[in-house]
């Protein structure tokens, strides 16, 4: 039975999904043990209870994908085939649309990389994770200024889009939820604006996908790319699904078995190969077949659970910590459209005379609150947020930044399906204690990070 919480409002809110590790205690710096408060949802989500059951209730029946005639074997392609149609309906993909298994977001935004038309041209905001900003490295790359608003990227947008020859083959890239800000992007408008001039669109799903449904038809979005670890699912795959024409017409991203439908051998000793035209043609290899059942263990379990009351509680706590941060002097919460926007719970923050590796450092081993600091692989749109040049730390201590400076990277807090309350509210007290007090213990530098003297 869901057991349920109350807001302000009165609203009813179901409890957070089980999820591996709540239990888990880690030891204190300044003595003692304490649940772990796992704020670090963005990096990697802990894995969901009903995944590892599923995980395990098949690891018996584990065989190989496409090649056994055994009975296991074909338990296990019928799994994996499975997982395709489960991922395809949570994406509410379009019939002739194809579903790929990839490790990674970073893995599939390469694999669609490598099979661009020639002399395609891709359109990419400086805002983007690393994964979506970096992989197009044969294609002519506009990186577009970070915008202030929706309706500016999609005013930038068009404004570039209308610059370009309109009969060669385009692709824009956009995430869904920014891992920095947390912050939504208007994904719709984008790719209406992408297709009204001719170009294509792939959405940077990772950190939409575990806290919003995505409907490729809703959206109209070309493709969408995925991380299984994010999406409480981390056993090493990923999902990259939309249009099949482009990743038929290139060449399989990776050689091999798997891929190749038919190979002979040639009179002068060459080798000919013919390759699939469907999934497989870029899954060479033994497929993931753990993955694959994990990740579509996970889309069954966010849609059962549902996500207006999954939404509804992760705006709850985001409400929470927000307003939190906002009665801690000095802590000054990034953004790039403003207090307003919409926005997932993902929250980066600096606090004045703070290095942040200093100040997660001791959320770490004072409080037992596992949070990230840094630059979040996206360092330019971290640039236009701190408003510099981001990049270098100072020597650990409460000196990092100056009182009144600037910091030089930031801490981010992230949260999800399986957050608690208690975790939020840990955080928040962690928080007002730091600022008004100080760390308790001492640190120092090893290998740029702070780490408690020990
Ligand atoms: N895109 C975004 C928005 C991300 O936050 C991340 C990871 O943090 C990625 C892509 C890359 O995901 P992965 O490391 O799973 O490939």
């Amino acid at each position: 039975m869901p057991v349920a919480t109350a807001t302000a409002a009165g609203q009813s809110l179901r409890a957070p999904l089980p999820v591996l590790g709540r239990d888990v205690t880690v030891p204190l710096v300044t003595g003692g043990e304490v649940t772990y408060a796992a704020l670090d949802y963005a990096a990697s989500a802990p894995a969901l209870q009903r995944v590892w059951d599923d995980v395990a209730a098949y690891a018996p029946y584990y065989g190989s994908v496409h090649r056994g005639a055994g009975h296991l074997s074909q338990l296990s392609t019928e799994l994996f085939e499975d997982a395709r149609r489960t991922v395809a309906a949570f994406l509410d993909c379009r019939e002739d649309d194809q579903v790929v298994f990839t490790r990674s977001t970073t893995d599939s935004l390469n694999l669609l990389a490598h099979a661009l038309p020639a002399g395609c041209e891709v359109f990419v905001f400086e805002t983007e994770h690393h994964a979506a900003l970096l992989p197009w490295r044969d294609a002519k790359v506009t990186c577009l200024d970070a915008p202030r608003s929706p309706g500016q990227a999609v005013r930038t947008l068009e404004r570039a889009l209308a610059g370009r020859d309109a009969h060669g083959p385009a692709l824009v890239c956009v995430t869904g939820a920014s891992n920095v800000t947390g912050e939504l992007w208007p994904v719709r408008e984008l790719a209406a604006a992408a297709h009204a001039h001719g170009a294509r669109i792939v959405l940077d799903a990772a950190q939409l996908a575990p806290h919003h449904p995505v409907g490729v038809r809703e959206l109209d979005v070309d493709w969408v790319a995925f991380s299984g670890h994010k999406l409480y699912a981390p056993f090493g795959s990923g999902v990259l699904a939309g249009r099949a024409d482009w990743l038929r017409a290139a060449g399989p991203y990776l050689a091999g078995g798997g891929a190749s439908r038919r190979v002979t051998r040639r009179a002068d000793g060459g080798v000919d190969v013919e390759w699939h035209d469907g999934a497989a043609r870029h899954e060479a290899g033994s497929p993931n077949v753990i993955g694959a059942h994990s990740i579509a263990s996970a889309c069954k379990a966010l849609t059962e659970a549902g996500f207006d009351a999954l939404v509804a509680r992760e705006q709850h706590l985001l409400r929470t910590v927000r307003a939190g941060l906002a009665e801690v002097p000095g802590v000054r919460v990034l953004s790039l459209f403003g207090d307003d926007a919409p926005r997932v719970g993902v929250l980066s923050f600096v606090v004045e005379g703070w290095n942040s590796s200093h100040f997660a450092a001791a959320l770490s081993a004072e409080y037992g609150i596992g949070v990230r600091d840094g630059l979040f692989c996206a360092h330019p749109l971290v640039r236009v947020l701190l408003g510099g040049a981001p990049g270098t730390r100072g020597e650990c201590g409460a000196s990092g930044a100056a009182p009144g400076e600037e910091s030089l990277d930031a801490v981010r807090v992230s949260f999800g399906a399986g957050t608690p309350d208690e975790h939020v509210t840990r955080f928040l007290a962690a928080v007002g204690e730091l600022v008004s007090g100080g760390a308790k213990w001492r640190y120092r530098t090893e290998d740029g990070r702070c780490v408690p003297v020990v």
